[in-house]
């Protein structure tokens, strides 16, 4: 039956200790046997190859993705790194945004080149230009210089939250043989569906929105069963599985997750709408269905550094997705790779503060904010 996502949220995870209501954590490394014969037909017999939480995790996001199969990693990174790994080898080419998530661009730009798989970093979003990409790649492959060409897109930009064109991309990848990846850490399976938009692979940083509760650290990977299988290799000789504990706090965090979104971003929307109606000029960020909201307070990083330190409420720090409001400087942690010039070209300026909206009454949001915008405009004296 299909039942609507509020329903397999509040239902996720089957949990495989036979009598239990709940998951049951198992924190055990191994298995043990009392006969050679089950050994044989056993499925998880050494944690480094999954555990029943993990299991119970990467089959609840399946399902929440509308996936043939899911597997549960240690972080977003690791299940990014798996995903990539098992689509692409030596002699492929990844096209991959140019202002992804910091970690993203981190791995790809140091660590691809060990694999002789090349990255080109392209504005994707950019359908025009994403289609002169990929013909020009395809044509290379077809003439035999390079091999299969995968493409990695976000559903929403960090941090400016541009959307991007799911389908139309897809479209763009199926027309020149691509495999299509997309991180829907921000989106999550409550928004969008990558799969059913014709994406072959989703992955996600379930630190973020799926566990909701700034506790846990996991990453997911959807597909089919032959990616999946594939990235499940990756995991277990890489050490990349999620660990027991951090996998049961993510599926109870799931139980809540449309609840969670559909209150954040209500939340997210009517502060986005104060925030552009407000008396000094902020420049604002935002999407439909997104609860994180990009705000260019006055007076660059004097601006954003006074901001954040009149907040009472609202706490810096370097993640989101919790039920707390969070803020983070996107110029100075999560996008300080960029050279500046670069940074600033692509709207990521110094008095640009990201913010994660939590599940505070929108009014008290709000003051705070207010607060911050007000001592940042504050730090303004005749010369600057
Ligand atoms: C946080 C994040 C990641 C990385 O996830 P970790 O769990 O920190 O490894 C990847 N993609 C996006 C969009 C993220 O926000």
């Amino acid at each position: 039956m299909d039942f609507e996502v509020a329903t397999l949220c509040c239902h996720s995870g089957k949990p495989l200790a036979k009598g239990s209501a709940k998951q049951v954590l198992c924190l055990a490394s191994a298995n043990k046997f009392d006969k050679f014969s089950d050994y044989a037909e056993a499925a998880h017999v050494y944690r480094r190859y999954g555990s029943p939480n993990t299991k119970e995790l990467g089959d609840a996001i399946a399902l929440l993705e509308g996936g043939e199969s899911g597997l549960a990693c240690s972080s977003g990174m690791g299940a990014i790194l798996a995903a990539l790994l098992a689509v692409c080898k030596r002699g492929d080419v990844l096209v991959a945004p140019r202002d992804p998530y910091g970690g993203t661009y981190d791995l790809l730009v140091n660590d691809f080149d060990r694999f002789g798989i090349s990255v080109r970093l392209e504005d994707v979003l950019d359908l025009v230009r994403l289609d002169a990409t990929l013909s020009e790649l395809y044509a290379a492959a077809t003439a035999g210089v390079s091999g299969r060409i995968a493409v990695f897109v976000e559903t929403f930009s960090n941090p400016l939250v541009k959307v991007a064109d799911i389908p139309a991309i897809s479209k763009l990848c199926k027309k020149y043989g691509c495999v299509l990846i997309v991180d829907n850490t921000f989106g999550t399976p409550v928004q969008l569906k990558p799969l059913k938009q014709g994406a072959d692979m989703v992955v996600h940083s379930a630190t973020k929105f799926l566990g909701g509760h700034n506790d846990a650290m996991a990453g997911a990977l959807v597909g089919s069963s032959e990616y999946v299988t594939s990235a499940a290799g990756i995991v277990a000789r890489w050490g990349l599985a999620a660990s027991p504990f951090d996998s049961w706090l993510v599926l109870r965090g799931i139980q809540t997750l449309k609840v969670r979104i559909q209150r954040q971003w209500q939340s997210a929307s009517i502060l986005s709408q104060r925030l552009s109606a407000h008396p000094l000029p902020l420049r604002v960020h935002a999407a439909q269905g997104c609860s994180i909201v990009a705000l260019e307070v006055p007076n660059g990083l004097d601006g954003a550094a006074a901001a954040i330190d009149a907040f009472q409420m609202i706490t810096l720090c370097p993640s989101l997705g919790g039920v707390t409001t969070t803020v983070s400087h996107s110029a100075s942690s999560s996008h300080s790779f960029l050279p500046r010039d670069q940074r600033i070209a692509l709207g990521i300026t110094d008095g640009l503060l990201r913010i994660s909206v939590g599940l505070e009454h929108v009014d008290d949001i709000w003051a705070d904010l207010e607060r911050g915008i007000f001592a940042a405009a504050a730090t303004s004296h005749p010369g600057r």
